[in-house]
């Protein structure tokens, strides 16, 4: 059986595993094309030399070709191509794009593809290319979608299942294959997303956008970013997505910030033919070079002028090679970013390879709320600020967001702007402010890369966490600018003031000459406000009623614990300065707020499980809050909505009651058992 399982993500990208009846593969993955006849590189060579640990090949060339397919029916696939783990099947619908109609029906491939022993056997798809007009678009896509139909049913002997990662074909050896059912619709999102829909209806084990190999070889990899991110908007999300042909180093942290999960290239060896070099950065001519900047064992060992006097085979053979190792280094660059969150970081390095890929990243920008949904609410590492186009990233939305709709200011006579400074802010404003409060009932907020700032809030994630230039850019300036004068504007009764130093106090002065000093409780000001940020502000009271008592830290001074009437309500991570909750807490806030807000909903018989505080998995899930994103605290509560475990979601509502394996909650205390990890 074919199925999927996410094992990490950061946003759409998702690190995870592809299991397969020839074994299994890490994603995101790279599917090295193998052609049956020309193999540059032997795919035998292939993991050991690059970690490859599943390739593609094509049904309809190796069908073609008698003595290709007489062996691939003997032996089977793994056999005629020397390789032993998951083997990938294209249908020859590129052949068909490339050279007009193929010589097949679809019922012949796929039922060639299963008898020859692919693990991923592909529709015959109906390509449309970029030039197609809407109209005919549509019509194609339509035919393609009855198509996928037809797959589906020929593959699941009909009544395909709709539900999971699932492709349950028969191959004549018993071992169960999955359908690989392909999205088209040429360049228009609205027709690539209907498409989608389609598919995510239809019983298969992955997901293919297809027909986007002339737009990436075209550069066009804005309009690339609009298709792929429609497709994404209906796609089925527990099954994986591959990318066709999406096969240069410089567009695989784009391909995977978008959500697709499986990559091939066949430029590898297309490249070396032509003497060319893929770099993460981009190309380059082999006659172009002086130098090889690369480390890898090929560019090592070799300098420029070596490779090029080598006869025609072994260079080609050599920059294959290279190719290769410069694509799967890049890969495994992919991976580290998805499993420390970074991923954004990486995309906005790359896309700055060429100009074309800047495009992307402004692309992406236009989808910024379709991407915050799933973005991380914390991580561990720092937000490091890449260039005007970091303004697209999801925590900057979404803290401009969640400062609008949850922050309220406590009434004061005045409410001080102060400019972007050393962080912590409050330690370094801190003086100033004493100064100021001693006169004047006055609040503060800090000008900050992400907006506004209260400075109560400026120990949260991301701002805390935030690696900014002191002079920003011109976008970003003005982005700011326009974000403070909204707060100020909403704020409405208040008297606010940019602080400029010293003559400050004058005009303050001045403009309220009987100031009534008051020196804020800062310490529980930030825990208000805090919790008001995270949970929304009717929650937070509910989880602050009572008389407030808070525990800190003996080593660092810092708040640790809130017990709010006697009882342990939340706890504040010092990593990222959000508060994770505690069993008294999840019941105050089910008690408060109503149903699905806050909760994850599962069945009688996990509730048991996550009361003895393990976690939660998604199989179990029945319902979820669909604001909740991935990394937020959630109650874990029975079908009659009893809070039965805290901790943290690490899926959204539509993978939650997708997936069938993979855990949705980790459980950090249950209502029955003794406390689990936090
Ligand atoms: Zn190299």
């Amino acid at each position: 059986m074919v199925s999927f399982e996410m094992t990490g993500r950061d946003g759409l990208a998702r690190l995870g595993r592809l299991y397969t009846p020839h074994g299994s593969a890490t994603t995101p993955a790279l599917l090295p094309v193998v052609h049956p006849g020309i193999q540059t590189i032997p795919p035998s060579e292939m993991r050991r030399l690059f970690g490859a640990e599943i390739v593609i090949t094509n049904s309809y060339i190796i069908r073609g070709r008698v003595e290709f397919r007489e062996r691939a029916l003997r032996e089977g696939l793994g056999g005629l191509i020397g390789w032993d783990g998951p083997v990938m099947t294209d249908s020859g619908t590129f052949q068909s794009y490339m050279y007009g109609e193929v010589e097949v029906s679809q019922p012949e491939i796929l039922d060639f593809q299963r008898r020859i022993g692919s693990d991923l056997c592909t529709m015959l798809d109906i390509f449309s290319p970029p030039e197609t007009p809407e109209p005919e678009a549509a019509s194609r896509l339509s035919e393609n979608s009855r198509r996928a139909g037809q797959a589906s049913e020929l593959f699941h002997g009909g009544g395909g299942t709709s539900q999971g990662a699932r492709g349950k074909g028969q191959m004549a050896g018993g071992e169960e294959q999955g359908l690989v059912l392909a999205v088209q619709g040429g360049i228009f999102p609205n027709l690539r997303e209907r498409s989608a829909a389609d598919i995510a209806g239809l019983g298969c084990a992955v997901q293919a956008i297809g027909g986007v190999v002339p737009l990436m070889e075209s550069y066009r990899f804005a309009e690339l970013v609009d298709v792929v991110m429609a497709a994404k908007r209906a796609l089925h999300p527990a099954r994986p997505v591959h990318l066709f042909g999406a096969g240069h180093p410089m567009m695989f942290s784009l391909a995977a910030l978008m959500g697709c999960d499986l990559l091939d290239s066949s430029s590898y060896a297309k490249y070396a033919k032509d003497g060319r070099m893929m770099f993460s950065w981009g190309t380059r001519h082999l006659d172009e070079l002086s130098h090889l900047p690369c480390g890898c064992p090929v560019c090592a060992s070799h300098d420029p002028e070596g490779l090029r006097s080598l006869p025609d085979p072994e260079r080609v053979r050599k920059l294959a090679e290279h190719n290769l190792h410069a694509s799967f280094s890049e890969l495994r660059a992919v991976r580290q970013a998805i499993a420390e969150s970074r991923l954004w970081e990486l995309v906005e390095e790359r896309c700055r390879g060429h100009p074309a890929l800047l495009d992307a990243l402004h692309a992406l920008g236009g989808h910024a709320a379709q991407l915050e949904r799933f973005a991380p609410a914390s991580r561990t590492g720092a937000f490091f600020y890449k260039g005007p186009e970091s303004s697209f990233r999801p925590e900057v939305l979404r803290w401009e967001r969640l400062v609008r709709e949850r922050y309220t200011m406590p009434d004061s006579e005045v409410m001080v702007c102060l400019e972007e400074a050393p962080k912590p802010y409050s330690r370094h404003y801190a003086s100033l402010v004493r100064r100021i409060q001693e006169r004047w009932d006055a609040r503060f907020v800090v000008t900050s890369f992400f907006g506004p700032v209260p400075l109560e809030l400026d120990g949260m994630y991301p701002v805390a966490q935030s690696l900014v230039p002191s002079r920003l850019d011109p976008e970003s300036a003005a982005r700011v600018s326009r974000a403070m004068k909204r707060f100020s504007h909403d704020l409405r009764s208040q008297f606010s003031l940019v602080w400029e130093g010293e003559r400050s106090f004058e005009a303050l002065g001045a403009v309220v000459p009987e100031g009534r000093g008051v020196v804020s409780d800062w310490e529980m000001l930030r825990v208000r406000a805090t919790a008001e940020l995270q949970f929304g502000r009717d929650a937070a009271a509910a989880l602050l009623e009572g008389k407030l008592e808070l525990v800190l830290s003996p080593n660092t001074g810092r708040v640790r614990n809130v017990l709010a009437g006697g009882e342990h309500v939340l706890s504040l991570r010092a990593r990222d300065g959000l508060f994770t909750l505690r069993m008294p807490g999840a019941r105050r806030l089910v008690a408060a707020v109503g149903p699905p807000r806050l909760r994850v909903v599962v069945d009688d018989d996990a509730a048991g499980f996550a009361a003895a505080g393990k976690n939660v998995f998604s199989r179990f899930v029945k319902e979820c809050d669909p604001e909740i994103r991935p990394m937020e605290e959630v109650v874990v509560v029975d079908g009659s909505d009893r809070p039965v475990a805290c901790g943290r979601a690490l899926m959204v509502r539509s993978e939650m009651l997708a997936f069938t394996r993979g855990m949705a909650v980790r459980v950090r205390e249950g209502s029955g058992g003794p406390p689990g990890e936090g």
